[in-house]
């Protein structure tokens, strides 16, 4: 599909033209002539015989040829008419400015529909409607009701808000940031985020792509098209709102700390999109995207940088912000320290943080940046300055721009803090491509966003291992509860599909009577676990289902007669169909493996501290399936746990390996069959390398739907 009509017609026609000022119909013709619109502009409006000086026709059919770009900004009843006679006219691109649709409930959503059957039918590609159109200042194209053209620049932006880009193009201006073409998609009937994020992924005039999203249309198909860009030029999304996702119906302990949220940060992350937090975030990322080039990074993989101040506080600010950001500090090699020390006054500091002192002019500030610039040792650079009495903020900006413009190998950031005396530098900075930031903070965060997704561009060709499995026997056991209508796997069953999967279980037996419960004990040997078997019990330790430790017959008989008792009393409609008599496994760390199928993004897999208390610690990491065998260490690393998995005080640690493996294995799982919605392996028991790992309790919920 190809978006060019919206950017680059060379005829615009206006259906709903109006000479009242105040109305959109009278601020799009105007926003079109005001910006200098080079093709043809083609007011309709069948009640006057000129707009803005150019001359009316009174229909489309009325123009005599068949123009490029239809804008619509009739009220919603009207629509489909228009529409229509876009048809008849053959036009290929319109854009529906008229709000009134899905957007003021059932009425407006048929009337949506059919606006979309007949541009489908026709052939006809349209934008929103309830949007704010399409702008490309590079072809002095403003075919919006958003104010001015903004300045040409790199920057693409898709918004689903209006109302979003007319502040983005308010705050554009303060910040010098160019736009290669801005699009405000509305409700989306027809053309979506995805089609224009492929359109611009392609377009060479866009260097950085930012979006404000509510919805996504399409979860594969964005991911899809967001990964391939990805590799080529940054994508900078906001995102609120949530999916439609079921968490809410969630019985599993993943179900229900799986949000939407979480769903969106595995998304963003898999297709390297670099999620930002409002619009302020969002201009200083896009800043440091736009003009400064990738980090390289240490053996670590952590962006060294240096910072260079001329005061003592905001290079300490910095340098505390480096640590905590997870970037590393960069040790100047000898010879960048010979070179300062034999440049700048003898109580300057000549380490990092490069401190040229209170008094410093242009030329210590350039010879602090060569002498980065130049050491091998340096990834990145912060530049800060405070007014001193001394201080030249605007001569040393363009000293800093100068020397960036050669240099271009290593990404430098500034913030200069003050207000009106530093004014003029800040200036001076912005339009010479230095990314300039209100906190050394927020400078450092802007490099920690840029250094991530350097490495996410460098990151390993993703090789997902598949283990042999006995997927047939998962097959006829799902098949079974799919035929009976059972959305539930219970314990016993949810344990054979793990085992088909290469998980060990312990060993046990259902026992209906306390004897029997106590023989199986007898034969399964002591100590052994007694867990209440019923479908309609999903936790078990919370009506007491489970107990631990039990050491001989008689206690084994004394915990199946309790059970039997008190659980009927608190869940009186509960179906029971015995006590699961179990191999009580001892020692090992409990943790939990899971995942929650979201019905846009497919499985969310789960790793974190396991046990009863899952939701109360939420120590968990999440990532989509199916997994390589490094996302699955590090979904490992990214939690707290893992201190413990590695072992502390004195502990052993655990196997790693195997519960890296137990999460692919449990991605394969879910990957190959659509119908498990819902899994906890809960707990999870490891113990250190040499020991087996096993699933002491699962949980599967499954449906016959596809999502
Ligand atoms: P539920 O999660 O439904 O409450 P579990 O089967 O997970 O029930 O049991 C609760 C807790 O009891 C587990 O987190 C674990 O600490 C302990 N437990 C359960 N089964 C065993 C077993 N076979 N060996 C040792 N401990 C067990
Ligand atoms: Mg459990």
């Amino acid at each position: 599909m190809n978006t060019n009509d919206f950017f680059s017609p060379k005829s615009v026609a206006v259906v709903g033209a109006s000479r009242e000022e105040g109305k959109v119909g009278h601020a799009v013709v105007a926003a079109l002539k005001n910006g200098g619109f080079p093709g043809q502009i083609l007011p309709v409006n069948p009640k006057a015989s000129e707009v803005l000086g150019l001359p009316c026709a009174p229909s489309l059919k009325a123009l005599k040829e068949t123009p490029d770009l239809v804008v619509i900004v009739v009220p919603a009843k009207a629509v489909p008419a228009v529409m229509r006679e876009c048809a008849d006219l053959k036009v290929r691109s319109a854009i529906v400015l008229s709000a009134g649709f899905k957007e003021v409930g059932p009425e407006g959503r048929d009337l949506e529909q059919s606006v979309l059957q007949i541009a489908r039918a026709a052939g006809i590609r349209f934008l929103g409607p309830n949007c704010l159109g399409a702008i490309s200042p590079g072809n002095r194209l403003n075919a919006s009701f958003g104010g001015d053209l903004p300045s040409p620049g790199g920057l693409a932006y898709i918004s689903q808000s209006g109302a979003l880009l007319t502040a983005i193009l308010d705050l554009a201006k303060t910040r010098e940031i160019g736009f290669s073409r801005l699009v405000s998609i509305g409700n989306k009937a027809d053309l979506n985020e995805v089609d224009f994020l492929r359109t611009l992924g392609d377009d060479p005039e866009t260097t950085v792509i930012a979006g404000y999203l509510e919805s996504i249309s399409d979860g594969p198909a964005f991911m899809r098209e967001a990964e391939r860009i990805s590799d080529e030029k940054p994508i900078l999304l906001m995102k609120s709102g949530g999916t439609a996702s079921g968490s809410k119906a969630a019985s599993s302990h993943t179900g229900s700390l799986a949000g939407d949220e979480v769903a969106y940060d595995c998304v963003f992350e898999r297709a390297g999109v670099v999620r930002c937090q409002s619009i302020e975030h969002q201009f200083e990322l896009a800043q440091i995207f736009l003009h400064q080039p990738l980090p390289g990074t240490g053996p670590d993989g952590k962006v060294r940088t240096v910072v260079i101040t001329n005061a003592g506080g905001p290079g300490i600010m910095a340098t505390d912000a480096v640590e905590r950001q997870g970037l590393a500090f960069a040790t100047l090699a000898e010879a960048t320290v010979r070179t300062l020390k034999a440049a700048l006054p003898p109580a300057s500091n000549v380490q990092n943080p490069i401190d040229v002192l209170g008094d410093a002019l242009v030329d210590r500030y350039e010879i602090a940046l060569k002498a980065a610039l130049a050491d091998p040792g340096v990834d990145a650079i912060v530049i800060l300055l405070t007014p001193q009495a001394m201080t030249d903020a605007f001569a040393t900006a363009e000293a800093i721009v100068r020397i960036s413009k050669k240099a271009r190998k290593k990404p430098i950031v500034a913030s200069f803090l003050g207000g009106r005396r530093v004014a003029d530098g800040l200036a001076v900075l912005r339009l010479g491509g230095i990314p300039t930031y209100d906190s050394p903070e927020s400078a450092v965060g802007a490099l920690h966003a840029l250094g991530d997704y350097a490495r996410w561009r460098a990151r390993p060709q993703r090789v997902v291992r598949l283990f042999s499995v006995n997927r047939r026997k998962v097959e006829t056991i799902l098949d079974r509860h799919l035929r009976a209508g059972l959305t539930q796997v219970g314990e016993a069953d949810a344990k054979e599909i793990l085992e088909a999967y290469g998980f060990r279980t312990p060993k046990d037996a259902l026992a209906t009577t306390a004897d029997q419960a106590a023989e199986v004990a007898s034969q399964l040997g002591f100590p052994v676990v007694l867990k209440i078997a019923s479908p309609d019990i999903v936790h078990k330790s919370d009506s007491g289902g489970v107990k631990v430790g039990l050491a001989d017959p008689e206690s084994v008989r004394d915990a199946f007669d309790l059970m039997m008792v008190r659980i009927p009393k608190k869940i009186p409609e509960a179906r029971l169909q015995g006590v699961l008599v179990q191999e009580m496994c001892q020692g090992g760390l409990e943790v939990i493996l899971g995942m929650n199928r979201d019905p846009q993004f497919g499985p969310l897999m789960m790793f974190g501290m396991g046990g009863i208390l899952v939701e109360v610690l939420k120590d968990v990491a999440f990532h989509l399936a199916p997994l390589t065998a490094a996302e699955a260490r590090e979904m490992l690393e990214a939690t707290k746990t893992y201190r413990l998995l590695t072992g502390v005080r004195g502990r052993e640690g655990v196997d790693l390996d195997a519960v890296a493996e137990g999460l692919q294995r449990l991605s394969q799982l879910v990957t190959e069959f659509p119908s498990i919605q819902e899994l906890d392996i809960n707990p999870y028991v490891v113990g250190p390398p040499g020991t087996r790992s096993m699933a002491l309790d699962a949980r599967i919920r499954i449906s016959a739907r596809a999502p």
